[in-house]
């Protein structure tokens, strides 16, 4: 028996009661003669409580002091976890991200992690111990300074760890009983996915999903470390995200493994933009220079009266304001007319590398739009995904229309959402 890396999301040990469950779950993979690793999150909504009580006592929620704060929701949580499970008679230590070795960069707040060195970890598992890592969290090579990996970055750290410790899977403990061909909040025929290639899973992470998180994905696929995703709440198998199916994993990848919807983008549309070689490029240097990303561009035929043209992107909605005003700051070195700025959209996207070799993809997907009367203002594609954006208020139309056109719907509602405020 190997080793195993567990991790656990804030719903899971959301309250004492949801700690001890899990404590028992954790001894159980004991039990079963693993070697037990467990990166576990802050409490609930502790996170966002910390960055709520931040606000209050200052304007600067950023920087070294506030990922200081941060990660103490996650000591909390690595704390109690460890007295849950010594008091059923197990051996457990508990470790902060830096204690457990995870090495990052010194960019506060969304840190990347450059090493990780589990010396500490490797003893306590060799002396019997289940370890219990804070996730999230690390400390700064130059400076040693504790940094925070961005909002979600647990499951990254879990990911990290399997990797340095060459454990043989990395099950992510969530609120719902995997990865799902839609959001289960929104599609009640959801179906779980038994199996999913890396590179179909970083398509639908890019694309809203909000189950995996890219860097944790992309990470997986780096080191190439098969995740269980699974529920904490229910004894059920999970989805594999991994290379290829192993042993008893189920099926061949499926034509579309599923639909992203994502709300947290915004629309802008540079108006009047003169038809010449260099103005794209003026945009978006200018956007560059803001430390901005941005994700779909589009550029309209240009009127052939006035010669002018219009470019629309999307960009994360908390970027909208640094954006619009770098274009203005731009505005007499490019020579646009206005800004328009729109914040009232939603992006959908199919996901799946069957539509590579399957003709009639994008018309089903566009028939399946029209047929909902969902109107579409922005479309990009890869070779393994179409996204288009529209109006906010259609999205949960149009996924499930979508959804429905691609034989996606389950024959019972089986997705069940046990736990977490979705805040
Ligand atoms: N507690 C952090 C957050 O809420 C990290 C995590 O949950 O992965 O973002
Ligand atoms: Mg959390």
């Amino acid at each position: 028996m190997g080793l195993v890396v567990q991790k656990y999301g804030g719903s899971s040990v959301a309250d004492a009661e949801g700690i001890k469950r899990v404590a028992k779950r954790i001894v159980e993979a004991k039990k079963n003669g693993h070697q037990v690793v467990v990166v576990v999150s802050a409490m609930g909504d502790t996170t966002d409580e910390l960055i709520d009580l931040a606000g209050e006592v200052s304007p600067v929620t950023s920087g070294r002091e506030f990922d200081m704060l941060l990660t103490a929701g996650e000591r909390i949580s690595m704390a109690l976890l460890a007295m849950a499970i010594k008091s059923l008679g197990h051996e457990a230590q508990s470790f902060t991200g830096s204690q457990a070795g995870v090495i990052t960069d010194s960019v506060h707040n969304k840190a990347r992690i450059i090493d990780v060195t589990p010396g500490r970890i490797k003893t306590a598992l060799d002396e019997g111990n289940i370890a219990i890592v804070a996730g999230f969290q690390g400390v700064s090579q130059d400076k040693k300074d504790i940094t925070t990996l961005g909002r979600g970055g647990s499951d990254t750290t879990a990911v990290a760890l399997a990797a340095a410790l060459d454990a043989e899977v990395c099950e992510i403990y969530t609120d719902v009983d995997g990865v799902f061909t839609a959001d289960p909040r929104v599609v009640k025929k959801a179906r779980k996915i038994d199996w999913i290639s890396f590179e179909d899973m970083l398509e639908l992470a890019s694309s809203g999903s909000k189950v995996l998180l890219h860097r944790c994905v992309e990470y997986a696929r780096r080191y190439n470390i098969p995740i269980h995703v699974r529920s904490s709440f229910s004894g059920l198998r999970g989805t594999w995200v991994s290379n290829q199916p192993q042993g008893d994993q189920p099926m061949e990848q499926a034509l579309i493994s599923g639909v992203a919807h994502d709300t947290s983008e915004a629309k802008i549309t540079v108006v009047g933009v003169p038809d010449k070689p260099g103005e794209a490029a003026k945009i978006f240097r200018a956007i560059a220079d803001g430390e901005l990303n941005i994700d779909m561009v589009v550029q309209n035929v240009s009127a052939a009266s006035t010669g002018l043209t219009d470019i629309s992107f999307t960009l994360p909605k908390t970027d909208g304001r640094r954006a619009i005003e770098a274009l203005e700051r731009a505005k007499a070195s490019i020579g646009f007319d206005s800004l328009r700025y729109d914040d009232q959209v939603a992006k959908i996207s199919l996901v799946g590398a069957g539509m590579k070799t399957n003709p009639g993809v994008t018309a089903t997907f566009f028939e399946a739009l029209s047929g909902a009367g969902v109107n579409i203002e922005l479309i990009s594609t890869s070779e393994i995904r179409i996204s288009v954006v529209t109006r906010k208020d259609d999205v949960n139309e149009a996924v499930r229309a979508v959804h429905t056109a691609f034989g996606l719907d389950s024959e019972s509602d089986e997705a069940v959402v046990y736990g977490g405020t979705g805040r």
